[in-house]
């Protein structure tokens, strides 16, 4: 079984650079989990960690039922693919996936036997005589995948396997690794910056920031239920909006005053919201929640903002728009047959069922 576990880990660098902060997560078996989150945020260190090219400064780390602190990278029974690919590049394809098997002494008929089982699964079996400089940057990436599958470790380790490649390619391989992980069914731990990655990959996404875990979920849930403001902002394309303005009570109904407008909240907001009426909070409504009131049928007159449409972008089955309340500018995405035009006022609809609020002060999720 290759769980993974991290019990309190801290990293400490030369120079009091604290990487990693007193990070404690699970890994079960087989399970595809993505750590994401801004550079500098301590997702390579950790994945490091693991791999032993790193000694945590405390906590413990476990592969396995095996604390693994003091075993050197070698002996941890862990794969990891780079960014860089790290090819040896005077050696052909078949070579460079035999390498480690060779160095481990494995029966030659072994080594071939695994060596192709990898190609196949790869798409790899036409360029097992050529040379990294041969390929193009996918099949290189494809051959440092294969070079960790022929070991068949406990655990797969992925520091931004695909970010030196193009965008399409990009799309191409990150569905390939989820075949693959359907196919192998192994311990997976990627680590990526695009939050759409993580998204589309991760089981579960681990979201940091500076050296500290936010958020453990499902891609669902942290996308529903980010549990404060920052992650709410990360994850997401278009970024969630943010609105600064006052909660009031009126008539023993409960209202978000932005300033320019006023939009009523919906009646099971109203235990979380008590104790913030006639405080400053910031709402937070996500650009698919903001519909043209020409789309939606019987809105209540209250919840209607009119904004300005300063920026249109067509993207084919949708539309960006860029909308300024006066006081903030936002973006929705509405449906392609919307037909917002610059410079003109706009009629639009909060989906309040699914609007967040946030503390100012700490940035915390309220409701
Ligand atoms: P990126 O996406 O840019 O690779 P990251 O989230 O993976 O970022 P890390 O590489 O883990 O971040 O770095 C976390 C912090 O630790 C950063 O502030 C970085 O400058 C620092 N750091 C990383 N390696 C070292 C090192 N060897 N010595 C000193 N500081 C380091």
């Amino acid at each position: 079984m290759a769980q993974v576990s991290l019990k309190d880990v801290v990293k400490i660098f030369p120079g009091d650079v604290t990487a990693v902060n007193n990070v404690n997560f699970g890994v079960e078996n087989k399970e595809f989990i993505v750590l994401v989150g801004p550079s500098g945020c301590g997702k390579s260190t950790t994945l490091r960690l693991i791999a032993g090219l790193e000694v945590a400064t405390r906590g413990s780390i476990y592969i396995g039922n095996r604390m693994v602190n003091d075993v050197p990278p070698k002996d941890r029974d862990i794969a990891m693919v780079f960014q860089n690919y790290a090819l040896y590049p005077h050696m052909t394809v078949y070579e460079n996936m035999a390498f480690g098997l060779r160095l481990k002494k494995y029966p030659k008929d072994e080594i071939d036997s695994r060596v192709k089982e990898a190609a196949g699964i790869l798409g790899l079996e036409k360029l097992l005589g050529r040379k990294p400089r041969e390929l193009s940057g996918g099949q290189r990436q494809r051959v440092a995948v294969g070079r960790s599958i022929v070991r068949k470790p406990l655990v797969f380790l992925f520091d931004e396997p695909l970010s030196n490649l193009d965008a399409k390619l990009r799309v191409q391989m990150r569905t390939e690794l989820h075949r693959l992980h359907i196919r192998l069914q192994a311990t997976m731990i990627y680590v990526t910056h695009d939050q759409t990655e993580a998204m589309m990959l991760g089981d579960r996404i681990v979201v940091m920031k500076d050296g500290l875990i936010q958020q453990i979920d499902t891609p669902t849930k942290v996308y529903n239920s980010p549990v404060n403001k920052f992650v709410a902002s990360f994850i997401g394309a278009p970024p969630m909006n943010f609105l600064d303005g006052r909660i009031i009570r009126k008539e023993q109904k409960l209202y978000f005053d932005e300033g320019k407008f006023r939009i009523r909240i919906v009646e099971g907001m109203y235990d979380a919201l008590e104790n913030y009426i006639d405080r400053r909070v910031t709402l937070g409504v996500r650009s698919e929640d903001i519909y043209d009131k020409l789309f939606v049928s019987e809105t209540p007159p209250e919840n209607i903002v009119t904004i300005t449409c300063e920026v249109v972008e067509h993207l084919g089955s949708e539309i960006y728009i860029h909308m300024n309340t006066g006081k903030h500018i936002l973006v929705a995405r509405v449906s392609g047959d919307a037909n917002p035009q610059i410079n003109q006022d706009m009629d639009v609809v909060f989906d309040m069922s699914k609007i967040h609020f946030f503390d100012r002060a700490t940035e915390k999720t309220i409701v």
